[in-house]
């Protein structure tokens, strides 16, 4: 069986720690790799590749580095059905959707190969007398990607295009559940025309995570993952001086008001609780029904369609939700489906005993649909990252609106409705990143920044879009005074220039 290293210095080497974890195919349940798990010594090893290769790269114009990122998004087209098996492969998603997901990673790419014009300074000629003033962004040196397994192609790509756009080197460490597609992402990157050392990949777990974020010479960490991974990470980060933007998990609600198009809400309930099988930060996992009018209706309305979810392969193209990643995610899912009963829930679709012949040992669950959720209970507070939607009734727009604002996480959240003054409150009032408006899942493109609030982001930066560009650089001002022959004479009160 093959074993997945690391990718250093531009190639492919294997992993010397003598730790390896598995990778498994999820639609069989099958073990298709081994994965190497970095020490701290091959963190180093990283490092020191990327800190040799940052002072040329940052010093090749950024027009050069663009021509790299359009190479990069051609080789990413090019590669696309292939990239698209890698991660099907090893998450389980459809090939659909992996191809949906690989292509807002591109958009990443796109929006880097504007960096010239990203990175244009602000300049006042005579602040004072003689005086100019430039501002402009200068790259912060050795970055690193901690990236979660729900996508393993576009989070890495959220990440590194930017980056390196902005002249930094890179050290991505990805999930080590499917590290296939982000080590073919650092091949290609190579082939496009980043010089090697520039973006390096290990793989690994804790340890290897520990290392990058007590390294000295790695000055910016950017991760993605689940909200007590991304405390840790952002409080360690932050405790060794380095700049931290930490993206955690979510509990996105969808409000649907009584004057919503039900088979419009319906439709996207579905394909935002069960797309992906509900394994995306910004999958919808409550439906908050406003009346009880709404919530029977809703109830009618999702749940033939719940039972009858095309489930299987995610390399079949008539599939809508493959299996979930792993045996213990698997485990966990169908865990809180069984606290929701205990609870007291009414669990109106029950997929745990779902089986597909020939794929018995896959890691698949059928959707399931919970009314009567309320928000004492813990199936509504914690995030399941499962095909599991909660229904929670609700009597009014301001009891919706604050079940919104209480809940700890703040990625996502939607309103479906007609009324242009309960949308237009909505989207002001609601303490959430990303708001929808009749749009389940308002992921901004790429040329816009992504990030909740609450706990489902911790630092001061968002990622990708103009805030991926601030949190890659440092800004510069440089005062000048030309001639030099203007003769002030010594000041010792505050220069006041003017
Ligand atoms: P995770 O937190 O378990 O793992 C993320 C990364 O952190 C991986 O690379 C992993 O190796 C590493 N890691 C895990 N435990 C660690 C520890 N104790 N110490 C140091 N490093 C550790 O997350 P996951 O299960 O891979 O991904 C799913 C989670 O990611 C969900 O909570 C989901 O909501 C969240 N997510 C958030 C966003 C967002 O944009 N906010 C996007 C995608 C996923």
């Amino acid at each position: 069986m093959a074993t997945i290293g690391h990718f250093i210095d531009g190639k492919r080497i294997a992993g010397t720690s003598g730790q390896v974890g598995p990778v498994f195919d999820p639609a069989t349940g099958e073990q298709r790799a081994a994965v190497a798990l970095a020490s701290a010594a091959e963190v180093d090893a990283a490092v020191r590749s990327a800190k040799a290769a940052f002072p040329a790269w940052a010093a090749t114009p950024p027009i050069r580095r663009a021509r790299v990122m359009f190479e990069l998004k051609r080789l990413l087209e090019a590669h696309m059905d292939e990239l698209a098996q890698l991660v099907t492969a090893e998450h389980g998603k459809t090939l659909a959707d992996a191809k949906g997901s690989l292509t807002r990673g591109l958009e990443v790419v796109e929006f880097a190969c504007g960096i010239p014009q990203l990175l244009k300074g602000e300049f006042s000629a005579e602040v004072g007398a003689g005086v100019d003033l430039a501002s402009f962004r200068q790259p912060l040196g050795v970055c690193a990607g901690i990236t979660p397994f729900n996508f393993p192609e576009m989070i890495p790509m959220w990440m590194f295009p930017l980056a390196l756009a902005c002249g930094n080197s890179f050290v991505l460490k990805p999930s080590e559940k499917d590290p296939s597609a982000p080590m073919r992402l650092a091949e290609l990157a190579l082939e496009a025309g980043v010089p090697p050392g520039v973006l390096n990949v290990v793989n690994g777990a804790k340890d290897a995570v520990n290392a990058l974020l007590a390294h000295p010479d790695v000055a910016a960490i950017s991760f993605v993952g689940a909200t007590p991974t991304a405390e840790y990470v952002y409080q360690t980060a932050t405790s060794f001086g380095k700049r931290c933007q930490a993206l955690g998990g979510a509990k996105n609600h969808m409000v649907v008001m009584p004057d919503a198009d039900l088979e419009q809400a319906t439709d996207a309930l579905m394909g935002a609780g069960y797309g992906s099988a509900g394994e995306r930060c910004m999958a919808v996992s409550v439906a908050v029904a406003v009346g009880d009018q709404v919530g029977d209706a809703l109830i009618e309305r999702l749940a033939p369609k719940v039972r009858q979810l095309k489930i299987g392969p995610g390399t079949d193209p008539e599939v809508e939700m493959g299996p979930l990643v792993t045996k213990e995610h698997l485990e966990k899912v169908r865990g809180y489906v069984d606290l929701g009963v205990e609870e007291g829930a009414k669990l109106v679709v029950d997929g745990r005993g779902f089986k597909m012949q020939g794929y018995e040992h896959g890691y698949f669950i059928g959707g399931c649909l919970f009314d009567q959720v309320t928000p004492e209970m813990r199936i509504y507070h914690e995030e399941i990252f499962g095909p599991v939607l909660s229904v929670v009734r609700v009597p009014d727009y301001d009891t919706a609106l604050q079940l919104v604002n209480d809940h700890e996480y703040g990625n996502g959240t939607a309103i479906f409705t007609r009324d242009g003054d309960a949308a237009r409150a909505f989207a002001q009032d609601a303490r959430i990143g990303m708001v929808g408006i009749n749009v389940p899942i308002p992921v901004p493109v790429a040329y816009h920044s992504f990030g909740g609030w609450k706990r489902s982001l911790f630092g001061d930066h968002r990622i990708h879009g103009p805030e991926g560009v601030r949190f890659y650089t440092n800004q510069k001002a440089v005062s000048s005074r030309w001639p030099t022959g203007i003769r002030a004479g010594a000041q010792f009160v505050m220069p006041t220039l003017g």
